[in-house]
């Protein structure tokens, strides 16, 4: 590795170590999952059921054979995929700071060095190239990726919407998963994460695609289950994730919006149902955003 790249800042090397990631090999349990391929992109997605519930995605201009990391971790795979393809990396992009997800910078930025570090804030996320703002347009080929500034689960998260092909794809990093949201535990803003959430759910069209950061879906199934048990159609969310998931397809925004607690916080037995758990009456929607994401923490 190249010593000029600095290591993940010290604390996240203790996180990642606690987190049994450092010196993994990560090849050979991987699966490498094609979600869209056609047209000019190609989205690929890359996860690792035995070692780590991240999933990495990886962008690809198939007009130039250019690609962009998100949030690479898995090392030895998306190298894999890149010599497969002899494609050559334009963009390292991290949506936040955390060790997961900036992980196998300092790796592609020595083999790749014309490859652009781009995340939010230079001083979370050594040798950036890019500093990221919101609204900012990052071009891959013929691709155009939007940066969107999506504080909550921590300052300096930014999601990537693209909508040239299809109906548009929402890589969401940490701020939204299948039946949930990211927590505040890591220098996170419950306020800035409400205000977030409820953005996404009025700007992001619900045709689009959501690309979450970590598969939690069973557990927030079961927390769903557990704070909106009048609603059968939850039923209908497990079979039709399983279905989609096991064929490499997404679930769009609309469909999580029926489902997810933390986009029906004008659902009535809802609040009863949290105000009854809690033992406390809820007057808005932020405290009731904010008791579900206790609830969820301690779940
Ligand atoms: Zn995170």
């Amino acid at each position: 590795m190249n010593n000029k790249f600095k290591s993940p800042k010290s604390e996240g090397i203790v996180d990642c170590k606690r987190r049994g990631l450092a010196d993994r090999n990560f090849r050979g349990d991987t699966e490498v999952k094609i979600i869209i391929a056609k047209n000019i992109m190609s989205l690929i997605r890359l996860e690792n059921k035995i070692l780590s519930d991240n999933y990495n995605y990886i962008i690809r201009c198939n007009e130039t054979n250019s690609f962009a990391l998100i949030d690479p971790l898995f090392i030895d795979d998306i190298e894999h995929v890149l010599r497969n393809a002899q494609g050559d990396v334009c963009y390292i992009i991290n949506t936040h700071h955390h060790v997961d997800h900036i992980y196998g910078n300092c790796y592609f930025k020595s083999k790749y060095p014309h490859a652009k570090i781009a995340a939010f804030d230079k001083n979370l996320v050594d040798n950036i190239d890019i500093e990221l703002k919101d609204d900012v347009v990052l071009e891959l080929g013929s691709l155009k990726l939007r940066i969107k500034h999506c504080p909550g689960h921590t300052e300096d998260h930014i999601c990537i919407e693209y909508d040239d092909v299809d109906k548009g794809y929402f890589i969401a990093g940490d701020l939204l998963f299948n039946g949930g949201i990211g927590n505040i535990k890591n220098g996170g803003d419950i306020k800035k994460l409400f205000i977030t959430v409820d953005g996404v759910k009025d700007k992001i069209h619900d045709d689009c695609y959501l690309c979450p950061g970590h598969d939690y879906f069973l557990k927030n199934w079961v927390f769903s289950k557990y704070v909106m048990a009048e609603r059968h159609e939850l039923f209908d969310f497990y079979v039709k994730y399983s279905i989609k998931h096991s064929s490499n397809q997404l679930m769009t925004i609309g469909e999580e919006k029926n489902y997810n607690p933390f986009f029906n916080l004008e659902n009535k037995e809802l609040k009863n149902k949290v105000e009854d758990i809690c033992k406390k009456s809820i007057s808005s929607k932020f405290e009731l955003f904010k008791a579900l994401r206790e609830l969820r923490d301690d779940f």
